[in-house]
C-alpha cells in the first residue's frame, strides 16, 4: 500500500493469490508443501504477464495472509483478475488431475480459457471448470477463479508438480488464458 501514482488503480492488473502460506502449509506429501509450489507458480505467473506489459499483485510473499486479506487486496482494484492457485489433496491417491473453480457468472469464462489452456499445455487429466463458493473466488468484486494444478497425494502427479518444467507449464498457461479472457471478454 501507499506510494500509488494517480490512476494506477484503475489500471488493467492480475491479483495472483498463492494458496495457504506460514503455519498453513496446505496439502503436504513428505517434504512437499503445497504453500511452496502456489507461490512458485504464483512467482512464475507474474514474470509471464509482467513481461508482456500487464502489472501484478501478489496477496502474499513466505508469509501467511487471512482469506478476508486476500479478498481487500483484489477489491483494491476495479479493472483487474483474481487468481487463487492451490495444489490438490484427497484420500483416493488415485484421484489425478487439474480443475479451475469460479463462483460468479463474470468469472465462468475465465475459468474455461484457463481450465482449457492448462489442459492443452500439461496434458494432464482434465477434471473440469467447476462451481464452487470459495470465500477467496465469492467475496472478490472482480473476475475470479481458483485453479488446483495436480494432486500432491498421487505419488506420479506430485513427482510432476515438483518438477519445475511442470510449474512453468502451469504458470504460461494460466497467463495465456488470462490474456485471451482480456482480449475476448
Ligand atoms: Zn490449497
Amino acid at each position: 500500500m501507499g506510494g500509488l501514482f494517480l490512476g494506477e488503480a484503475s489500471a488493467f492488473r492480475v491479483v495472483i493469490d498463492a494458496g495457504h502460506g506460514g503455519h498453513d502449509s496446505g496439502a503436504q506429501s513428505g517434504p512437499v508443501l503445497e504453500k511452496h509450489l502456489a507461490l512458485d507458480v504464483s512467482r512464475r505467473l507474474a514474470r509471464y504477464l509482467n513481461r508482456r506489459g500487464i502489472k501484478t499483485t501478489l496477496t502474499r510473499g513466505s508469509n501467511f495472509v487471512s482469506l478476508g486479506g486476500r479478498v481487500a487486496t483484489a477489491n483494491r482494484y476495479s479493472d483487474a483478475v483474481f487468481v487463487s492457485i492451490h495444489f490438490n489433496s484427497a484420500s483416493n491417491r488415485g484421484a489425478t488431475g487439474i480443475e479451475t473453480f469460479y463462483y460468479t457468472p463474470q468469472s465462468e469464462l475465465l475459468a474455461h480459457l484457463v481450465q482449457a489452456n492448462m489442459i492443452h499445455k500439461t496434458r494432464r487429466v482434465n477434471r473440469g471448470v467447476k462451481h464452487r463458493g470459495f470465500k477467496v473466488i465469492r467475496s472478490t468484486r472482480v473476475p475470479s477463479i481458483l485453479v488446483e494444478g495436480g494432486f500432491l497425494s498421487n505419488t506420479r502427479e506430485c513427482k510432476r508438480c515438483v518438477d519445475k518444467v511442470h510449474r512453468q507449464k502451469l504458470a504460461e498457461a494460466i497467463g495465456h488464458g488470462i490474456v485471451r479472457f482480456r482480449k475476448v471478454r
